[in-house]
């Protein structure tokens, strides 16, 4: 049988040990071993890579630590605008979904639109309508409400910027626990087939109607079973202009550059030079696994079929 593996991702950025208190790191641990283990098992029974992602990501957006679905960050008018993205690399197959309120887990909008519509994004009243259609979960406002989440939109607002959710100096001392982020898994089924998925309410104190890299064929998220599987975390608009998974698939495509030489090129070359701090996971058809990030911590944690496990949140982890 071909090996298997699964990524996940909960954000990258200013995730430094000294602002975490044992409960909250107990906490992000116990969430995404839940997720990985979720997402792992589908793929030991034989299911897809898909399913997998699908399962390891919702995992995620239910709980409230992660800025997506339950839990994401708030807009500049006081709303959750979520983002999220599917693409399946045996057939490029992708489905998005961009500013969509009150849908509980975007990532499987994202599902259903790649499935069951001609189009492969939908964003806010269209998005929501095809998801009530959908027979999909919606959620009042109020579920997607956390209370450290407003403080931290409050804090942020006062200083009149968009900062990425865990990114958070200066407003240190109401914030300094309370760094996560969007959310994403990668991939590789027994049959060798990838898939990607990233989910996200955006950046904290964000621009109503803005759309970040996550749903961005190509920019946040893409998979290709020639190349990868990619998802990324991190400033949006940097990772947009790098077009920063989909140049990851091209190293490999046409530079014949492995996973791994590849994501340290796009993540500690191309993005640090613009500026964009984040970081993504990656797989490729091989079932091989590459987590990388040039901020100071990615919460991501990964299995593979021979018998490797891995979770991390600060660098010093790697
Ligand atoms: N990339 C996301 C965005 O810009 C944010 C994040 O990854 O934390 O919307």
């Amino acid at each position: 049988m071909h090996n298997f593996s699964i990524a996940i991702h909960g954000g990258a950025g200013t995730i430094v040990k000294q602002d975490m208190t044992p409960a909250l790191e107990a906490e992000y641990t116990r969430a995404l071993d839940a997720a990985l283990t979720l997402g792992y098992q589908l793929l030991a029974a034989g299911n897809t890579a898909e399913a997998a992602v699908l399962a390891a990501v919702s995992s995620l957006e239910d709980h409230p630590l992660f800025n997506a679905g339950r839990g994401a960050v708030f807009t500049k008018t006081g709303g959750h605008e979520l983002d999220a993205a599917i693409m399946l690399g045996h057939n490029l197959a992708a489905g998005a979904v961009a500013g969509v309120q009150h849908v509980a887990n975007p990532v499987q909008l994202a599902a259903a639109i790649m499935h069951h519509s001609s189009h492969v994004m939908l964003s806010g009243q269209g998005a929501l309508e095809f998801a009530i259609n959908q027979g999909l979960v919606i959620k009042p406002g109020a579920y997607f409400f956390t209370q450290f989440r407003y403080d931290q939109w409050k804090a942020v607002r006062d200083t009149n910027t968009v900062a990425l959710d865990h990114n958070l100096q200066g407003i240190e001392s109401l914030l300094a626990n309370k760094k996560f982020g969007t959310v994403g898994a990668v991939a590789c089924d027994a049959q060798g087939n990838l898939a990607a998925a990233t989910s996200t309410g955006g950046m904290t104190n964000k621009q109503f109607n803005r759309i970040g890299d996550s749903p961005i064929i190509g920019a946040g998220t893409y998979a290709n079973n020639q190349t990868c599987a990619i998802s990324c975390t991190g400033h949006g608009e940097l990772f947009m202009k790098a077009v920063a998974a989909y140049d990851v698939s091209c190293l490999m495509e046409y530079k014949g550059l492995s996973l791994q030489d590849a994501m340290e090129q796009v993540v500690h070359h191309k993005l640090v030079a613009m500026g964009g701090e984040g970081g993504m996971i990656g797989a490729d058809a091989q079932a091989n696994i590459s987590m990388q990030f040039n901020s100071a911590g990615m919460y991501r944690a990964m299995q593979h079929s021979n018998g490797q496990k891995t979770l991390a949140i600060y660098k010093e982890q790697l």
